[in-house]
């Protein structure tokens, strides 16, 4: 079953250290913005999906009409199953009563908090349109008002942080009704404010000795309090995995409606005009057909950065040779090392492969 992603590139304000497909003064193009996507959605019509994620930008910023009229084009366009994930991300301060109640009774049955940190100078630093207290409140204002699958977004190594104000964000995490957590390290990419800022010396970064012991402090942490880590980056409550994202890292299709999203239909990426303008005006779908190689690198590298690691038999099914025959001496010669491992049928990480992932995944690609 296919996944589907819509992207809203809309926010408020750029984000310092933001280089996604999001555009801050943009909002008065959100009704033609609606209707191109809905022609989108129109031609794929009677595809079936069981999960559904709608990203950003902020999506949250979409008024609660605009909210139910993105949801009925989901229902009214393709076969969604029984049993779906309807995930919306939300920016913290961007919601009220109406817009939650408009995606309960539209169908979303999962919301993702861009939350980043509980430290108000931290979200000042990256330039987040919200302090604290703001995102605490509409963590639980979202529970209150009747989700029952949360997850927060969380960031480390940002300017300024130190192990005890990420113990705080991490013990306030914990205190509120959140099934999964996300926590990504930062990263200066080119050409974004926070970049420029990091090259004059204006802001400090922690090192990455620093950003490793907050990982481990992380992963520690959060398994004591009941979130068990399936993929590096990724926690969950036992049953709270998110079925959207495992789909990408197990190489299943999906289809992207919107500007800058990507489609996947097991042979062939597509991908869409991502200026909010050219998309609305004349999407042009590009064409990029992955190579076999380009496949087994990806299915390697995502399939890695899972817990579970990548199964020996799922390979052969589906590439028609054995993972040894292809990768058995990159695989040999790092369980040599204690980086990989073999159980039960799959290949993994083991925490010292997870402390040098990036090295370890760039000898599959
Ligand atoms: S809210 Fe998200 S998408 Fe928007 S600018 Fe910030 S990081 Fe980027």
């Amino acid at each position: 079953m296919k996944g589907i992603y819509i992207h809203v590139p809309f926010c408020a304000r750029k984000c310092k250290y933001c280089d996604f497909a999001s555009y801050a003064g943009k909002m008065h193009l959100i009704g033609a913005y609606m209707v191109a996507l809905e022609a989108e959605a129109r031609s794929y019509r009677g595809e079936s999906a069981d999960t559904v994620f709608v990203g950003g930008g902020t999506p949250s910023l979409l008024s609660a009409e605009e909210i139910e009229r993105l949801c009925g084009m989901c229902f009214e366009n393709f076969n969604i199953a029984d049993g779906y994930e309807f995930t919306m991300e939300i920016n913290p301060g961007t919601v009220d009563e109406d817009k939650i109640r408009a995606m309960l009774l539209g169908g979303v049955n999962r919301v993702s908090v861009g939350v980043q940190s509980f430290c108000d100078a931290e979200l000042e630093a990256i330039g987040r349109i919200h302090d604290a207290k703001t995102a605490y409140d509409t963590v639980c204002a979202l529970g209150k008002n009747g989700f029952t699958n949360i997850n927060i977004d969380l960031m480390t190594a940002l300017p300024s942080q130190s192990m005890e104000s990420l113990k705080e964000t991490l013990n306030t995490a914990v205190s509120l009704p959140v099934t999964h957590i996300s926590a990504y390290s930062l990263i200066v990419e080119d050409g974004t404010e926070l970049e420029r800022e990091y090259s004059s010396g204006k802001i400090v970064l922690p090192d990455d000795e620093v950003d490793r012991e907050m990982y481990a402090y992380t992963v520690d942490f959060l398994a004591k309090h009941g979130f068990s880590r399936y993929e590096i980056s990724n926690f969950a409550r036992k049953g709270y995995k998110c079925a959207h994202n495992v789909k990408y890292w197990t190489g299943e299709e999906y289809i992207g409606l919107g500007a800058a999203a990507h489609s996947y239909d097991g042979s062939t990426r597509y991908c869409n005009s991502s200026g909010v303008e050219e998309y609305i005006s004349r999407n042009k779908k590009e064409a990029v057909r992955l190579s076999e190689q380009d496949k087994i690198s990806e299915f390697m590298i995502t399939g890695l950065r899972m817990e579970k690691g990548v199964s020996a038999d799922v390979f052969e099914a589906r590439f028609g040779k054995s993972i040894d025959d292809v990768f058995g001496g990159a695989l040999k010669k790092f369980a040599a090392m204690d980086l990989i491992k073999y159980k039960d049928g799959f290949y993994s990480l083991t925490p010292r492969g997870i402390d040098v992932s990036n090295s370890v995944l760039c000898e599959f690609v």
